[in-house]
């Protein structure tokens, strides 16, 4: 399942990726473009706007409008709305920036990127094909499985 999320919902967008999930989100959009990307590429919109109901007879099924203003609540109803499975080989393999599959990259090839006590202490390096950023397995993303698990989410 793809999602495109509107304009209010970058955290919730974040947190899709974080999961793994092909979520578009673009900081403004048009209503129209919103819809026309959602239809051309079969993605479900994510919206916190009630009048995008009106495309609800070109959307159907693809159209969710999400109630509370917490990410993480936002998180949990499209979870649960759309029973989602997550795949934990799945999690953090996109990049949370620009929504590419990250690829894993052989960490002597970017030894003179890292900081010297990240090259001695990492293994596992992911690189993103869109922005070029280098992603490692820290803190901050045992922090995020940790939310995820407290929060019921996987
Ligand atoms: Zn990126």
């Amino acid at each position: 399942m793809k999602f495109i999320c509107d304009d209010n919902l970058g955290k919730l967008a974040k947190w899709l990726r974080t999961l793994g999930y092909d979520t578009l989100f673009f900081d403004p959009i048009e209503d129209g473009e919103l819809i026309s990307k959602a239809l051309k590429e079969n993605r479900v919109v994510l919206s916190r706007d009630t009048h995008l109901s009106r495309f609800k007879l070109k959307l159907g099924e693809r159209l969710l409008r999400i109630e509370s203003d917490q990410p993480l609540e936002q998180l949990n109803q499209v979870v649960q709305h759309f029973k989602l499975k997550t795949d934990k080989s799945q999690l953090f393999s996109r990049c949370l920036v620009c929504n590419q599959p990250l690829e894993k990259v052989e960490k002597e090839k970017i030894k003179d990127r890292l900081y010297p006590y990240v090259y001695q202490t990492q293994n596992n390096f992911m690189r993103c094909p869109g922005c070029d950023r280098i992603f490692w397995s820290a803190t901050h993303v045992e922090r995020m499985r940790r939310t995820l698990s407290e929060e019921g989410v996987i």
